[in-house]
Order: C-alpha cells, then structure tokens, then sequence
C-alpha cells in the first residue's frame, strides 16, 4: 500500500474542504488500497459527521444520512415495512460483518468487481486509461450484458442501488460548488470511452444524504438475486420491483436490473410494456424480453440474459400477488 496522510473531518464543510479522498466504512477503499487499485494520497474519515440519521421527510418519504449504515437502514421499521424492496437487497448483499460497516453513500460508490479491475497485473482501462480491457477477451462470466463498450464491460456490484433505482432515490450532495441534488437515475454514466469516470460526481463532491420519495398507497416490491451461492456473493442477475395492482392491472411500475448492466439498470421498456396491462406472466414475459432486448453477450456471460428474463418473471409475480 502507497503511503498517505490521513485526516478526520467535523463538519460537511471542513471534509469538502479538503479536497481528498473520503473514507466512510472503507470496506471498499481499504481493500482496494491494499491491492493498489486505488492510490489517493490523501483520506479524509468522514464518520464523525451527523449524517447517520434516518429520518421521514415531510412528504412521507424518508432521508437516508450518507453515514447509515447498510444494517441499521436494512432493519429500520419504515424501510421493513415500506421500502421492503430496500430491505431486502441490503440483506442479501455481503455478510452480517461487513453490512454493520458500509454506509449508504459508500454502498453507492462501490467500485466493479471484475477481477481485472482488482489485479494490477492486467489491464484495465477503469483502473489506467488507455491500457486496454482484458475482460473483453478474458473470462467474462460476470461481466455485463447491457451498457458495455469496447473500452468496458465491468457491472456496477450494488444491490442497494439497484432497489434505490426502482425506488426512483434522489442523491443529496455537498461539494465547493454548493449542494446539489441528483437523481439516481441520472448519477452513474455508461463506461463509453471514459469508463473511469462512473457518475457525475465532481472529486471532492460528499454524499450526504440520500431521499426516497413517499410510495403511494398500495405499493408493493421485492428484490430477488441470483447468484452463485446463497450467500456473501454478488449478482449474477437481480432485479427490483416496485408496483401498484388494481383489479389485476398493473397501474404504475418501476423495474431495475442488478448483476448485468455497467451501472445499476432501470428498464423503462419493461415498464412501459406492463403499464395498463393485465398482471399476468404473460405479460411479464413480455416485460424481461423488452428489458434484455439489446443485451450484448460475451464469450462466458450468455447466460445472464435468460436468467435475469426469468428472474424478472418471478419477481414481478411475486411483486404483483402481494400488491
Ligand atoms: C467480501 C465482500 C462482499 C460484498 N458483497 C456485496 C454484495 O453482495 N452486494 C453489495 O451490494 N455489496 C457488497 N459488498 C460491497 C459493500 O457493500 C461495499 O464495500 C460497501 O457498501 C461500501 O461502503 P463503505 O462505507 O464501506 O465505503 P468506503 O469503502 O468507505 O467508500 C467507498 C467509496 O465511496 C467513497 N465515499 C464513501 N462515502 C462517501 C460520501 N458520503 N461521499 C462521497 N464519497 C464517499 C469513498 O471515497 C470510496 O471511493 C461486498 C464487499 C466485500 C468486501
């Protein structure tokens, strides 16, 4: 690991200040410190800020500290019994250990977990411009399906994010420029042929809160992941629903895909096939082909696209029966 200073911050202000690199619960940072992944000469640890508060907003949605940990927030009555879809991807994500450490703004920046990106020995143009991606013609089992470039097909590892997608989150931030709000949608960029950049962030920009806007009455969701072992694994294909049924018509729904595009992946097609039609498999169905319908598969990822089709089946069904 590279040498660094390392410096505490008090106020929102004083971290932005700054100007360095954040460290929250580190359980993203510090591993990719150890591999030399990521080199910042400087870190600033914000967990002394007062950004670790859940809270109902006025609307009735809820403001979510960048500091909440992704237990508490998993396990917080409002987030059980409202934004299920929420709860449920924070607890499939990592372990009991690592879940008490991440924090809601971390959680979002996760870096790929391409094994590429996380070995110096290879190339990777997320990691040094310009040196080449070696997933493309490498083992690419895990890799995206949707959203990729010639220069990357890394995914975006975050569950939390996929449900905040569905959820139509809002992220609040705090940077030289003054505050800003971003919608989540809008935050993470297509690699392109810039895939080290991966949202809008401008460097020293904080996260500092993250807002969920009030669900109707009647809305229902779930979170469903597919991956390898039952446990402590990412994605292979996940998906997020958010629906409201009336006499078995699917009013209005929010669907987004986790484990298969290059950013958390909200289908506007899937939805826009569902609106106004009967809640029935068929036209779920006919939702995921919509959804994966410009899928791009490499050598050992094909399988993905059938897997989150189904996936998205079941998870609309099992979305629509409670509702
Ligand atoms: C073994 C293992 C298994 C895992 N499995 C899963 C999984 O199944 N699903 C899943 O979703 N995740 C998984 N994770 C990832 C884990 O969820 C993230 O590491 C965690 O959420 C990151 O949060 P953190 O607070 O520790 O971030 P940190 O490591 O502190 O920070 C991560 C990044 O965010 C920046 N940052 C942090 N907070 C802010 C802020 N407020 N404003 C601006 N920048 C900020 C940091 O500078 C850094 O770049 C796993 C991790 C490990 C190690």
């Amino acid at each position: 690991m590279q040498s660094f200073s390392f410096t505490q911050a008090k106020t929102v202000d004083g971290a932005v200040a700054q100007g360095a690199r954040y460290v929250a619960g580190g359980t993203t940072l510090i591993d990719l410190m150890k591999l030399d992944v990521e080199t910042p000469r400087q870190v600033v640890d914000i967990n002394l800020l007062p950004l670790d508060h859940v809270e109902t907003a006025p609307d009735g949605g809820l403001k979510i500290g960048a500091l909440v940990r992704n237990s508490d927030l998993a396990n917080h009555p409002e987030v059980k019994t409202r934004y299920t879809v929420l709860s449920e991807a924070l607890l499939s994500g990592a372990s009991p250990q690592l879940r008490n450490m991440a924090t809601t703004g971390g959680n979002l920046l996760q870096r790929t977990r391409c094994y590429y990106f996380r070995d110096t020995n290879y190339a990777c143009n997320k990691r040094q411009p310009g040196s080449g991606c070696s997933a493309q013609d490498g083992f690419n089992r895990i890799h995206a399906v949707l959203g990729g470039s010639e220069q990357c097909v890394a995914t975006h590892p975050s569950d939390m994010a996929v449900a905040m997608m569905a959820l139509e989150a809002v992220v609040h931030t705090h940077g030289v420029k003054g505050e800003r709000t971003i919608p989540l949608n809008e935050f993470y960029l297509l690699p392109g042929s810039t895939p080290d950049k991966e949202n809008v962030l401008e460097p020293e920009e904080l996260i500092t809160y993250v807002t969920l806007p009030a669900l109707a009455a009647g809305m229902k969701s779930h979170y469903l992941k597919l991956r390898d072992r039952a446990q402590y694994e990412f994605a292979l294909a996940s998906v997020a629903v958010v629906a409201q049924v009336d006499g078995g018509r699917v009013q209005r729904v929010r669907i987004a895909m986790g484990g298969v595009g290059t950013k958390p992946w909200r289908s506007r097609e899937a939805e826009a096939v569902l609106e106004g039609k009967a809640a029935n498999e068929r036209n779920f169905r006919a939702a995921a082909e919509a959804a994966l319908r410009d899928a791009k598969p490499l050598r050992y990822n094909g399988f993905k696209i059938e897997l989150a089709k189904q996936a998205m089946v079941r998870t609309l069904t099992v979305a629509t029966k409670s509702a």
